[in-house]
């Protein structure tokens, strides 16, 4: 229900993973009023929540902006599809569901980076416990809702599950994985996530857990209603003052089914549109690199060159391999018969196939002795395809896809006018760099040794990509080209950085440098990419954002 009044407290723009956080932390206690803008639907779709029904959601216009990348050289000129959510829940309503922090370097990184404390290791912990409900309860690592062992309230509404399927061919897998020296783990999330085991999931019994069911439904429920939340509400510029030559955002103009409505914010804007949306509205606002606006027609409100560079996204390197004497999914989901079983199991007990994570098994590791932290990780998977999209195999195969960590490859995210309707070029430029090409070789040369290794090896495993007759390292380098792909985790394009930093485009308390009333608090703002999956590390960054938002610090 759209309110008749226009000015609230503070706007939120994107009911994302980072915004259903912040509207529900925000709105707490009642007394500030908040609207959240979400320029997708309501999240009343059943594929979002029947896990498997990822497949569905991914390139499909109710619940997919359906961006693409430009050419990129180093996937040998491919275009990639670059799934983001546009719905309420953001990518929580599409993504893969892992549960994973990163590691303590990263953070510890980023305190380094920012010459803030907040964001070491040890006081991001405390952020990630804050909303965590943790199937193992409340421990030194995890929390769950309750008191903790000071009576104090812990724990709150994130919730994480263990998978509820197993797969014997994964469990060798598992089992090759060690013989070749990487030691099992049962928990990636304490700081080290070096080892191999099973993923755990934002799912309740079954289901998909996004951000809108943990965050957004309990926070409208609240009887002091101060929350409003308009869908297909899609902001098409940020509203800016200038007094006396000081730059503040007073609100924005929004695109809705009754035409543009012009909101007003009396303390903040805080966008949180994502590392594609985030800087593409700063760009149309006229807050972007100086020479882009011009060149699309836009006023230069303020020269940010920063913003909309430093992208950094996790490439997998997806090899696959044909096994023999084992059921995978490639063949389990084929017959008739096998989908009515997987189905009735769904809707018998909620386990099985259809609750599956498309990644389930993940190895966290070095690519080369010369590495000295893990900086890899492997989703392994019972199926394999030609592409996202595509059908799966005839046959029987997985398919181990390894990502670099850290790459040191930057892209960016550049508007092609000054049209808020148009997607932005998004320039990835995977395999730029020389450090990057090394480590996706030496990952398909791991993916090998594991395969090698005396477990696997009753399947009879044959490498069908990129194929056991390329050797080389040029080979291979042309190959990772071929058979790569996102693993949809874009990150950076709106940093935070010390005030030195001239591409820092948000203080270390996520201030857009230069601008009052305005914050970006979204997957936008890491300096660097976390070792791991970015879902839950930017619910972190959204529940300190909170804090500081009203500490008006
Ligand atoms: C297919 C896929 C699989 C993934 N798998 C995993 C996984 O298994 N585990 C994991 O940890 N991470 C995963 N990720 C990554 C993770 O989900 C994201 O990093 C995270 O959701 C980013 O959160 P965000 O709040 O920055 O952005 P988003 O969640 O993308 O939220 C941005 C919101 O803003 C809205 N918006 C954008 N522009 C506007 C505008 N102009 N006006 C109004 N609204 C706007 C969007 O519609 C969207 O709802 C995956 C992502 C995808 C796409």
């Amino acid at each position: 229900v759209r309110p008749t009044t226009s000015e609230f407290d503070y706007v939120i723009v994107g009911a994302g993973t980072a915004g259903c956080l912040l509207a529900n932390r925000l709105s707490a206690g009642g007394s500030a009023s908040v609207l959240l803008l979400e320029a997708g639907r309501k999240d009343n779709y059943h594929w979002i929540h029947v896990p498997v029904g990822y497949l569905y959601c991914i390139g499909n216009p109710r619940t997919d902006w359906l961006f693409a990348t430009e050419p990129d050289p180093g996937l040998n000129g491919r275009a990639l599809r670059y799934p983001r959510g546009k719905v309420l829940g953001g990518c929580s309503s599409i993504n893969g569901m892992i549960y994973m922090r990163g590691q303590s370097r990263d953070y510890d990184q980023w305190a380094r980076l920012t010459g803030e404390d907040e964001w070491s290791w040890f006081r991001c912990l405390a952020d990630f416990k804050a909303h965590e409900d943790h199937w193992r309860g409340l421990d030194q690592w995890h929390a769950a809702p309750g008191f903790d062992h000071s009576g104090s309230r812990s724990g709150g509404e994130w919730r994480v599950e263990r998978q509820r399927l197993k797969w014997e061919i994964l469990d060798a897998f598992s089992m090759a994985a060690q013989q070749a020296g990487v030691p099992p783990t049962n928990d990636f999330n304490r700081g080290s996530n070096e080892g191999v085991g099973y993923f755990e999931v934002n799912q309740r019994s079954g289901w998909r857990w996004n951000a809108s069911k943990a965050f957004l439904r309990p926070a409208l429920a609240r009887a002091d209603a101060n929350l409003s939340v308009w869908t297909d509400a899609r902001v098409t510029r940020l509203n800016l003052k200038r007094t006396d030559g000081a730059l503040r955002c007073v609100g924005a103009d929004v695109q809705t089914d009754a035409g543009i409505v012009t909101v007003r914010a009396r303390r903040e804007v805080v966008l949180c549109a994502g590392a594609i949306g985030t800087p593409q509205l700063l760009q149309v606002s006229g807050l972007g690199p100086g020479d882009l606006l011009r060149s699309c027609g836009i006023p230069v409100q303020q020269d940010m060159p920063g913003v909309g560079q430093n992208l950094q996204d996790h490439l997998q390197v997806r090899t696959v391999f044909k096994v023999h004497g084992t059921n995978t999914l490639n063949t389990k989901a084929r017959s008739w018969g096998g989908k009515v079983a997987i189905a009735l199991e769904y809707a018998l007990r909620r386990t099985g196939p259809m609750s599956m994570a498309p990644s389930q098994l993940g190895i966290f590791t070095r690519s080369s002795f010369q590495q000295i932290e893990p900086n890899v990780q492997f989703h392994v998977q019972p199926l394999s395809l030609e592409a996202l999209g595509e059908p799966l195999h005839g046959f029987d195969a997985i398919t181990a896809s390894v990502c670099n960590l850290n790459p040191t490859s930057r892209g960016s995210v550049r508007i092609r006018s000054s049209d808020a309707g148009q997607p932005p070029a998004i320039v990835p430029q995977y395999l730029s760099t020389f450090e990057d090409c090394s480590v996706a070789v030496d990952s398909i040369r791991l993916a090998r040794r594991i395969v090698a290794q005396p477990a696997m090896a009753r399947f009879q495993p044959e490498e069908l990509k990129p194929g056991i007759q390329f050797q080389t390292s040029s080979d291979l380098t042309r190959l990772a080209g071929d058979i790569s792909t996102t693993i949809f985790h874009p990150v950076g394009t709106a940093k935070m950085g010390p005030k030195e930093d001239a591409m820092a485009v948000v203080t270390p308390r996520l201030k857009v440098r230069g601008i009052s009333g305005l914050r970006v608090a979204d997957a936008s703002i890491m300096p660097t990419i976390t070792s791991g999956n970015t879902n839950s590390p930017t619910l972190m960054i959204a529940e300190k954002a909170a804090r500081w938002i009203q500490e008006a610090d």
